[in-house]
């Protein structure tokens, strides 16, 4: 027999478990036999693959034929050193790629999936990857379904099955044992499938298979998570340099056919000219853009923002709109009760956080809530304290809430009135309830008492009031006056709940939503604070100097989100507001032209929040959107940054989310476009860096060509200048720590290259300084006589010392060298130093001497190129000061 055709008894006993779970140790010895839920080995960083990778590339094609030229034509040396350029290039391109594709590969490691279950009779969360059959597994709304489930209680569950089954729409699920024959995973409707998502609803249900032996697991070569994809700025980057190797290809042909003409060996000018063409491309740069993005994501880790998809690293830093939840990223989501109304008082209640100690006040006297008098109080917080999912629970002599902090306030409520949970719970017993959907904005619960059956609800007032007849508990009942007190509650920022009952059959197990359409007794109102972040308000602060605006969208109240954005200085003193009700009366075009004024959207529903995105879009911004719930999935995903809960957020949001935010605070958002601006710039360092000095080496050559003197440096040198100066150096302003002024200037257009006219000027400027400089000092030396390797010897050190102060050159666009701090980037630093030992070693070694065709230079010789090299930082620092001269004339 299957399992959706034997009843849950079957079941329980068929996997020997019981409605308690099962124990730790019987779980370690199924986790043994059965293995890990999941549905594929991790893979390994493929160490081969990444090596064979180095040795693929056109550049290494041409110093093979290089090296093979070289020996047919006897030189050796050539050969050696070309092979050895060869094998020193793939080990450093192998380290460098291994350590970004780790990186790359850690993202997937740090959300691990979670799941709720009952194990030795005690709620709780644990690894997807521990459930084992005989598992009893709790479900909720957005959850992605852990394992594939024989379904034992079900409370209006829906389910998405069309990654399964391919049908869109979701099913209702139910728990009864259904006997047909052979049916499609789409048709067992009391099973819930690994990798379907709930859409609505809770649910208990018993695991009967895990990792390979799940429906999906089945089937699961097929729906292989997609491999790493490359950033647009990464493929925007690779087409660059593709495009620029081919210029300097062109440019090194001209160099042999120059060459040539002066009467050099056709030998010797194609090994100059592949030296040539080697060393300047900038081949170093779709790697050290990689390490940018991955150290990007190490950082933003660090601050609490785990990226989910890499592209958003880039997108971040030029965010123009964050549109963010309030409750639980602006506010701290932990409530507590603060003012009630009932009976027509209006009482107010002390105590902070979940500590059940307060005292009840009535017009600011302390009132005792056991007496007659405060009867309808007592029935508002019981409604509170019963039409409740949550718990209140003790931990190290302090008390939290398992569940939604709302509803743990008015658990808290109810007892700091003196009602006992145990014995509310007893005398009034839970039959069904209609949990709390947002789109419903109300929560109903059935309660048997005595003979009858109360249905309780609770939920946004003028929702409850709506469902309301004529009379409240215990007082006239004056909808105006209720209103007005629940705006008022608002007006203090408070969160406002109502509350009601009504009497139903007493037959009724099973209420629907059509039941909760009228006929209620009203009970009352309790408000709550939810204290805002403090950090935020530095954050949207931060944010508006950054060029960045910040906007609330919420489904709480309009006049209780505008006091909570009024406190955080969202959209200034007297931020406008829209709600849901007034965005459905507007088409596309009029929310369009209201989106620059307005920044608290209140009352809306998922729906509404997609709609202001794709206005957003619209007007060209750059928008981020935060999310937690199953339908804010959509809206997660049109955004350019979908940014969900890591708390609060449900599977669903976090699946369709490009970043998760682990505390789920706003103020880790900002965090993260100021990790995201940092990456953008440190890529345009390294790119400013390897280009230019490619630019001079390149410079250099055609020069002494066309003025027909001798190449300045042999092939060997090249290569060795490539290696010294590229090998470490672009690596290492990948890790750049931020500039101070990243956070103070606009957000840069999405439609600016990477390669901004600044650069091209400053890649031209340098490039011509660093060739002029080697060419005089080369052309120096042979008019005083020298010899040609000592000339030559000079040249390639000059150009060394150049490329080193370039590095120091390029870690800021404005920032004088002078400014910055020398150890800021300790790898940088360090990475020089080895560079500059590695030069001495070649100048001074006999062994090295004799490869390189070096002569060793004197304290006068080296003196003087290292003041010829100080021209390129006299050079770039006049032109970052022109810069800020300009910027400050502005
Ligand atoms: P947000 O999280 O942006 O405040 P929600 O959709 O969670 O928006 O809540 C909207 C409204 O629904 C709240 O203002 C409150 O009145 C009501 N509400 C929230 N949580 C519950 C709940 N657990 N039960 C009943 N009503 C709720
Ligand atoms: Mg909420």
């Amino acid at each position: 027999m299957e399992w959706y055709q034997q009843e849950v008894e079957g079941v329980l006993a068929a996997l020997q478990t019981t409605a308690n779970g099962l124990s730790g140790e019987e779980i370690g010895r199924r986790l043994q036999h059965y293995g890990p839920n999941q549905l594929q080995a991790e893979e390994q960083v493929k160490r081969f693959v990444i090596a064979v990778h180095q040795f693929k590339s056109p550049l290494i094609y041409i110093l093979l034929i290089a090296a093979l030229v070289t020996a047919l034509l006897a030189e050796y040396v050539d050969t050696g050193v070309i092979m050895a350029v060869v094998i020193l290039n793939g080990i450093i391109g192998y380290l460098q790629e291994f350590k970004a594709e780790e990186s790359v590969r850690a993202l997937k490691k740090m959300l691990v999936p979670r799941a709720r279950v009952v194990r030795d009779g005690l709620e709780q969360e644990v690894d997807s990857s521990s459930l084992v059959p005989g598992d009893l597994v709790l479900l909720t709304s957005g959850n992605k379904v852990p394992a594939d489930l024989r379904l034992m209680k079900t409370l209006q569950l829906r389910i998405d099955e069309s990654m399964l089954t391919g049908e869109s729409v979701p099913v209702d699920k139910l728990n009864a044992a259904i006997s047909y024959d052979n049916l499609s995973p789409g048709d067992q409707l009391n099973m819930a499938f690994t990798g379907t998502t709930v859409v609505s609803g809770r649910a208990r249900g018993i695991v009967v298979a895990t990792g390979l032996q799940t429906a999906l697991g089945r089937i699961a070569e097929e729906v292989r998570e997609a491999a790493y994809v490359k950033v647009p700025l990464q493929m925007h980057l690779e087409r660059f340099a593709r495009r620029l190797a081919v210029v300097i290809v062109g440019m090194s042909l001209l160099v042999f056919l120059i060459g040539l003409f002066h009467g050099i060996s056709l030998a010797e000018m194609f090994i100059v000219a592949v030296a040539t063409a080697v060393s300047a491309i900038p081949e170093g740069l779709p790697v050290a853009v990689t390490i940018a993005l991955a150290i990007g994501v190490a950082r933003m880790a660090k601050r609490q923002a785990i990226v989910r998809k890499l592209p958003a690293v880039e997108t971040l830093g030029s965010t123009t709109v964050i549109g963010s939840d309030k409750t639980g990223t602006l506010t701290r989501n932990e409530m507590t009760v603060n003012r009630l109304f009932a009976g027509g008082h209006v009482y107010e209640m002390t105590g902070s956080g979940y500590e059940p100690s307060g005292e009840l006040l009535c017009d600011a006297l302390p009132v005792d809530p056991l007496l007659a008098e405060h009867e309808p109080l007592r029935t508002l917080l019981r409604i509170g304290l019963l039409c409740n999912e949550s718990q209140l629970y003790r931990e190290a002599e302090q008390y939290k809430v398992d569940g939604d902090p709302t509803e743990g306030a008015l658990i808290v409520a109810a007892m700091k009135a003196g009602l006992a949970v145990e014995a509310e719970q007893q005398r009034y017993p839970l039959v069904a309830m209609l949990p709390f959907e947002s789109e419903y904005g109300y929560m109903a619960t059935l309660h048997r008492q005595g003979e009858k059956k109360l249905l309780f609800l609770k939920g946004a007032p003028e929702i409850v009031l709506a469902r309301c007849g004529a009379d409240s508990v215990g007082d006239i009942f004056d909808r105006q006056a209720v209103l007005q007190t629940a705006e008022r509650f608002a007006g203090l920022g408070l969160r406002v709940l109502a509350m009601a009952a009504k009497e139903v059959a007493p037959d009724l197990e099973e209420p629907t939503h059509a039941m909760v359409d009228g006929g209620f007794l009203f009970a009352g109102l309790q408000g709550m604070i939810d204290p805002p972040r403090m950090e935020v308000q530095e954050a949207v602060a931060g944010c508006r100097r950054a060029g960045i605006k910040t906007i609330m969208i919420t489904g709480d109240h309009a006049v209780t989100a505008v006091a909570v954005a009024g406190k955080l200085g969202i959209g200034g003193p007297d931020p406008q507001v829209l709600t849901g009700k007034q965005l459905e009366k507007m088409d596309d075009d009029e929310l369009f032209n209201r989106l620059e004024s307005v920044s608290v959207f209140a009352r809306v529903t998922p729906q509404h929040k997609l709609r202001i995105t794709h206005q957003l879009l619209r007007h060209g911004e750059v928008v981020a959107v935060t999310g937690d719930g199953v339908n804010d999935a959509p809206a997660l995903k049109a955004a350019h940054i979908g940014i969900a809960m890591g708390r609060t957020g449900t599977d669903v949001a976090k699946e369709a989310a490009d970043m998760v935010l682990v505390d789920d605070n706003f103020a880790s958002i900002f965090a993260a476009v100021e990790e995201g601006r940092v990456v953008y710039d440190n890529i345009r360092k390294v790119t400013l860096f390897l280009v230019s000095c490619g630019f001079g080496e390149l410079v250099a050559i055609l020069a002494t060509s066309l003025l027909g003197l001798p190449i300045p440096y042999n092939p060997a040198q090249i290569l060795w200048l490539n290696l010294v100066t590229n090998g470490l150096q672009d690596v290492a302003l990948a890790f750049e720590p931020g500039e101070p002024g990243v956070l103070l200037r606009q957000p840069r257009r999405p439609t600016e290259g990477i390669i901004s006219p600044l650069m091209i000027r400053r890649i031209v400027i340098m490039g011509l300084i660093m060739a002029a400089g080697t060419v005089l000092m080369f052309f120096t030396y042979l008019r005083l006589g020298m010899a040609l390797e000592k000339a030559r010897t000079v040249a390639l050190t000059t150009m060394v010392f150049f490329q080193f102060y370039q590095a120091a050159n390029c870690r800021s666009e404005e920032k004088s060298v002078f400014q910055l701090n020398p150890f800021g980037n300790p790898f940088l630093f360090y990475s020089l130093i080895a560079a500059f030992f590695a030069q001495l070693v070649v100048l001074y070694v006999p062994m090295f001497q004799w490869i390189f065709r070096t002569v060793p230079l004197t304290v006068g010789d080296m003196g003087l190129i290292i003041l010829a090299a100080t021209s390129i930082i006299v050079g770039v620092e006049m032109d970052k000061w022109r810069l800020n001269r300009r910027k400050n004339l502005v």
